[in-house]
């Protein structure tokens, strides 16, 4: 079914679309969630297609002992043969007396487990009464009936604000909550320019740590690092948390607005927030010129994947001068991303959902100079002769933040430099030199 949807902003009206899709499940930001929270371990209630989903997502990672893994449910388990709870409390017991170090356990639903109604939280319940305070239960939903790639961690997160201490007195609780998983350096890089900015009592969600539970109450303000946390973001307001409003922290234009959202909000001076920010902007100024020439005029094409797109198109069009074709999101949250599709070009596409097949009727027929896309459609489009960059590289490479803006400017440019490498032969010192 397509219908159409008017975008209320500068944009062509919505497509949205449901059909067959070609998207990861929730399970798959397991991957880097696991990474940010050094002592919490994920175990995924299953089947054997889950595991395998992860074992091709994580890549070589599944050698080093990561901190997930599936509990697979047999047959005899789905014919209600086997007490799931009696099941899921041995291999839980298992798993903590093999690995003490574990903080937090996450129990995370699947299919297969949503559709028998396994009751996962009632499990997380019992559990944390026999494990806590030394491991303490939490479960969320990162099946593919619920969720879309980066919703997973949406709903880890919605389930982490669950726990968070409430504030005892006003005194207590945190002044501003980032939340949105970002890699270490990325984190430290932002946490230094709001401390600059002498804003105290700040905490990123998740923390690194499963203890790092910042306390959230009506004095705490809260901004979004990542666009894809309506679940997280409903969660802290629940609490009486407010939203600082603001476009997403990716390029110098929206590292820039975000930071100058958190300034307004605590009321920082003009003067202050040129002093902290002159230097990086022109930091990232620079090292995104180095790229333009690779991506000026040239036309993308955005299929759905982590909601991410339509901040990576704005940053596209607005910071490299590129024409967007179509800008597709898994979802798009209208309020959290208002900002975003204000600055994105008139005339832009956005599409919202998924008919795939109609998807990549429309980007033929657009012939874009590269398509953004999932790794099932790259080499098939690939081999058709386009050029395309894997989406799944925007959520796993650090590309928020000033001092990335060059990097993510080179994750586009990357393909469109091999291309002119294989076919034409690059003339030396012709544009950046990309690995
Ligand atoms: S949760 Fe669902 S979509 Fe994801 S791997 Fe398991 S069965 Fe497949």
């Amino acid at each position: 079914m397509n219908q159409l949807f008017s975008a209320g902003c500068a944009t062509a009206p919505t497509i949205r679309q449901r059909g067959q899709h070609e998207v990861f499940c929730g399970l798959t930001s397991i991957i880097w969630l696991h990474r940010k929270v050094q002592d919490a371990f994920f175990l995924i209630v299953g089947s054997r297609t889950c595991a395998h989903l992860m074992q091709s997502a994580a890549g070589v990672m599944i050698f080093s002992e990561p901190r997930f893994a599936t509990a697979i449910m047999e047959e005899r388990d789905l014919a209600g043969m086997a007490d799931m709870h009696d099941e899921l409390d041995r291999v839980v017991d298992k798993l903590l007396a093999r690995r003490p170090d574990i903080g937090m356990l996450v129990l995370v639903a699947s299919c297969p487990s949503e559709v028998i109604k396994f009751d996962l939280s009632k499990a997380a319940e019992r559990l944390n009464r026999v494990h806590a305070p030394r491991h303490r239960v939490l479960c969320y939903s990162g099946s593919g009936i619920e969720t879309t790639f980066t919703q997973g961690e949406d709903n880890f997160l919605s389930a982490l604000i669950g726990e968070a201490p409430r504030p005892q007195s006003p005194a207590d609780a945190a002044r501003l909550v980032i939340a949105g998983c970002l890699p270490d350096v990325v984190e430290d890089q932002l946490a230094r320019l709001v401390s600059e900015l002498g804003i105290e009592k700040v905490h990123f969600l998740p923390g690194r740590r499963s203890s790092a539970m910042p306390v959230v109450g009506p004095q705490t303000r809260f901004i979004l690092a990542q666009p894809y946390l309506g679940a997280a973001a409903a969660a802290l307001e629940t609490r009486g948390a407010r939203r600082i409003d603001a476009i997403f922290p990716l390029g110098e234009e929206g590292t820039t607005a975000w930071l100058q959202a958190i300034a307004t909000a605590f009321g920082v001076s003009a003067g202050r927030f040129h002093e902290v920010t002159a230097a990086p902007r022109k930091r990232a100024r620079a090292a995104l010129a180095h790229y333009l020439p690779w991506l000026e005029g040239r036309r993308i094409f955005f299929f759905p994947d982590s909601q991410l797109e339509p901040s990576l198109a704005r940053f596209l069009a607005r910071e490299a001068g590129a024409e967007i074709v179509e800008v597709g999101s898994p979802y798009l949250h209208r309020d959290h991303a208002a900002g975003e599709l204000a600055l994105l070009p008139a005339g832009v596409a956005l599409s919202e959902g998924q008919d795939v097949d109609r998807q990549i009727e429309r980007c033929r027929a657009s012939d874009p100079d590269l398509i953004v896309c999932g790794m099932g459609l790259a080499n098939p489009f690939e081999a058709e002769g386009r050029l395309t960059k894997w989406s799944i590289e925007f959520a796993f490479t650090p590309i928020h933040g000033y001092e990335q803006a060059g990097d993510l400017a080179e994750l586009f440019a990357r393909p469109l430099r091999r291309n002119a490498l294989l076919d034409t032969g690059l003339t030396a010192g012709q544009g950046a030199s990309c690995s």
